[in-house]
């Protein structure tokens, strides 16, 4: 019925807080539910070959990724790999002028994710503008257990060229 890019905090388990059976959900996840480039794909895939209707970016509250997106000075400190998923999230909470406000910056990440999404993807953004797909954002609150939903992602023009 939907796919969903999460978080992997095991505190966020995609199919238990959307009361999901086998079969419901396309669930993909990385640390601070960062759409890189195979999320993309991964994404690509539920929508071209399964037919997903929706997506859903799940930020959730106290996201240790994007927390460490706040302290930028740490990012050399980390692996490669891990620091060009960090260094993502900072960019884009650089570019929001975002640099202390933590729930702010949870939020702002899962916007900023679902927005990369239609940015990136060709195929994404033409099921956007056809009315086949929704792409939503989404904060999940760890102390209430309760969803924010954060908005809708519009199509993008233009996108046909990017990467
Ligand atoms: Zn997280």
């Amino acid at each position: 019925m939907a796919a969903v890019l999460g978080c992997s905090d095991s505190r966020v388990p995609v199919e238990l807080l959307f009361d999901t059976g086998l079969g419901d959900l396309f669930v993909a996840r990385n640390a601070g539910n960062v759409a890189l480039a195979g999320m993309v794909g991964t994404l690509e895939y539920a929508v071209a070959v399964l037919h997903v209707p929706l997506i859903v970016v799940l930020g959730h509250e106290r996201c240790g990724a994007v927390a460490a997106a706040l302290r930028p000075q740490n990012l050399n400190l980390l692996p490669p790999s891990l620091a060009q998923l960090v260094g993502q999230i900072h960019l884009d909470l650089l570019a929001a002028g975002i640099e202390g406000d933590l729930d702010r910056a949870c939020r702002h990440n899962a916007i900023s994710a679902a927005q990369h999404l239609a940015g990136t993807s060709v195929l994404l953004n033409k099921r956007l503008l056809s009315g086949q797909l929704r792409i939503e954002a989404a904060r999940y609150d760890l102390d209430d257990s309760c969803l924010d939903w954060l908005g809708s992602v519009a199509p993008r023009s233009g996108v046909g060229t990017a990467r």
